[in-house]
């Protein structure tokens, strides 16, 4: 059926728990399925202990993570499988009350978390945007597009594929971003995304990721709590989710800012849909968050924000870069805490991977303790239900914030 993986012994310990990756160096040797066939990246392995015991099978990757494990039996990799796959993630988001007429946009399939290792599905209305963090997802996208529309058809139409920026350089692949041919050959049209009632334009042609941050619905529904009379600054505020909810949540100002010009239009009509042009209470500006926070500093006129978010990008997108990544988280946090107003609260957030709770937490303690300043813990937030975590895969945990009282 497939070629096959012989691990070294003693290496299958964590595969029997569940652990979806088998790294290279636990690796005996490759039986491919003739002498002709050597293993390409992105095929299809079954993997064995070093008894011949059959652990699974999973995609061939290139780098550390040789194999991505999608299954621990002696089943296949095919059409039947992405659908019962399919199947159990749209029953997980069923029980969480998705989609539903004020919450249309929603993770559908989130990698490692739901079984899926190197795919993310994120849904928009009628349209679901798939993305390949493997070759081995990338091969098989059509039969996992049509899983989707045979699974979710009563709602999905569409599948489009985003995964240019996502998958390997070194792969060589001509991967084009587009709708898939199981989406059929309609004109297709962006619907409006709602989150908590909120509307706004995906753009997952253009825009990062799949096109909009679905990870954050419930932080900001903490900040709409928070935002009352408030002048807030939502930094590195991409299409305005947090301003959103804040100008719902009364606001007194609120000034969102980020580096990308395009993301910063796209958060002046968002707030135009759902606040009219009249939304005189916010401004954006497409601007550097070190530059702006120097501005503050330096212009005794700047308005001071006792509400704030600083929700940046991923610092730390591998293990490597640890370290320099902890000290940008530092740097940005003693920025924040030094110019928020007394009794100011601030949202400070991280998406790396690499970066785990107590680093982060670490990274914000040297950060107040710079400032001189006293700081409360006031929630400590993570990613909403629809990103589980593979309990055996702590590693998919990604995200991480901590709203902070400054006195
Ligand atoms: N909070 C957003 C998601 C933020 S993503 C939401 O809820 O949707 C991170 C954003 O930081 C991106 O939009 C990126 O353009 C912006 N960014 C990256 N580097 C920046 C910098 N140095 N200064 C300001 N913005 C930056």
């Amino acid at each position: 059926m497939y070629a096959k993986i012989i691990l070294k012994p003693g290496k299958e310990e964590s595969l029997k728990r569940f652990h979806p990756w088998v790294f290279s160096g636990a690796i005996a040797r490759t039986e491919p399925l003739s002498k002709k066939n050597a293993v390409q990246e992105g095929d299809k392995v079954q993997v064995l202990s070093s008894t011949g015991q059959i652990l699974g099978a999973g995609h061939v990757q290139i780098g550390s993570i040789a194999v991505r494990m999608l299954r621990f039996d002696q089943g296949a990799i095919d059409a039947a499988f992405y659908e019962d796959r399919m199947e159990k993630a749209l029953q997980l988001r069923k029980e969480l009350r998705f989609p539903r007429k004020d919450n249309n946009c929603f993770r559908l399939v989130h990698g490692e978390g739901d079984f899926l290792p190197g795919l993310v599905v994120d849904v928009y209305g009628n349209t679901a945007v798939m993305q390949a963090h493997s070759v081995g997802m990338h091969v098989d996208r059509e039969i996992i597009a049509q899983a989707i529309l045979k699974t979710c058809g009563k709602f999905i139409k569409n599948v489009y594929y985003k995964s240019e920026s996502t998958l390997p350089f070194n792969a060589g692949l001509e991967v084009k971003d587009g709708y898939l041919e199981a989406s059929g050959t309609t004109t297709k049209t962006a619907p409006v995304a709602v989150e908590n009632g909120i509307e706004f334009y995906p753009d997952w042609v253009q825009g990062q990721k799949t096109g909009f941050f679905v990870d954050q619905r419930e932080n900001r529904a903490l900040v709409e709590h928070y935002a009352k009379g408030k002048n807030v600054l939502n930094m590195f505020c991409y299409t305005g989710g947090f301003s959103l909810y804040a100008l719902r949540g009364g606001a007194k100002l609120v000034h969102s800012v980020d580096a990308s010009a395009k993301a910063v239009e796209l958060c002046r009509r968002n707030v135009a849909l759902n606040f009219g042009e009249a939304a005189k209470t916010h401004e954006a500006y497409a601007q550097d968050a070190f530059d702006y926070f120097h501005h503050l500093e330096q212009d005794p006129d700047a308005p001071r924000y006792n509400l704030m978010i600083v929700d940046p990008p991923a610092f730390a997108k591998h293990q490597k870069v640890l370290r320099q990544a902890l000290q940008g988280y530092r740097k940005l946090n003693a920025a924040a805490i030094r110019n928020i107003a007394p009794g100011g609260i601030l949202f400070t957030f991280s998406c790396s991977q690499a970066v785990s709770k107590e680093d982060f937490r670490l990274a914000v303690f040297s950060a107040a303790a710079q400032t001189g300043r006293k700081v409360q813990i006031l929630h400590q937030l993570t990613q909403p239900a629809d990103h589980p975590v593979n309990i055996y895969h702590p590693e998919g945990e990604y995200l991480k914030g901590l709203v902070l009282r400054v006195e």
